[in-house]
């Protein structure tokens, strides 16, 4: 049995098999429509305008002091996304954590349509499993989406991984380990 721990919403189980599989046919579209040719640095904020002016998402760029308690919140039912206005600006500067956000949520949206309405990404106690959890899952997706399992030629280091996909260290080791695991590394 999981053991109780924080976690947030429980939505369906996905694997990080699954979630990759979602990822990358997003990463096909998104060069599709032209928005990411090169897979190696997805520019999440690039992303996300033109997902917002092809009116395919929503999104609401909002005062910090008006999203106090959260980086950014995400309503599937609605395609909606509010994104505090430094997360976005330091997004388009290229700040790994809040590139990561942006993809966290943007997988909130094509992982969780239909199921819950709002994620404010909070999180309480509960014993569901991670790959049954809403929070994972999108992370999970942002990890994949950011960090490319086919472009890990020349990469032998958690630096590597940062360097080239522009994540935090933390994110990298966290991926290193997973890659590792699955002998992609
Ligand atoms: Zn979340």
């Amino acid at each position: 049995m999981a053991k109780t721990r924080k976690l947030g919403n429980k939505v369906s189980r996905l694997t990080t098999q699954q979630i990759r599989e979602k990822a990358q046919l997003f990463r096909i579209k998104l060069s599709e429509f032209g928005i990411c040719e090169n897979f190696q640095y997805i520019d999440i904020a690039k992303v996300i305008d033109t997902l917002n002016t092809m009116d395919i998402i929503s999104m609401e760029i909002v005062e910090d002091s008006k999203l106090s308690k959260e980086y950014a919140v995400t309503a599937p039912d609605q395609n909606k996304i509010l994104i505090r206005e430094s997360v976005y600006n330091n997004a388009c500067n290229g700040v790994p954590r809040d590139r990561f956000t942006i993809a966290h949520e943007i997988g909130h949206l094509l992982l969780h349509r239909g199921i819950i309405q709002i994620f404010a990404c909070s999180e309480f106690i509960s014993n569901h499993s991670y790959e049954e959890d809403a929070e994972w899952q999108a992370d999970m997706f942002a990890s994949e989406l950011l960090i490319d399992c086919n472009q890990l030629d020349n990469i032998k280091t958690v630096k590597d991984i940062a360097d080239k996909f522009v994540v935090s260290l933390e994110c990298a080791g966290y991926a290193y380990k997973k890659l590792t695991r699955e002998k992609f590394l």
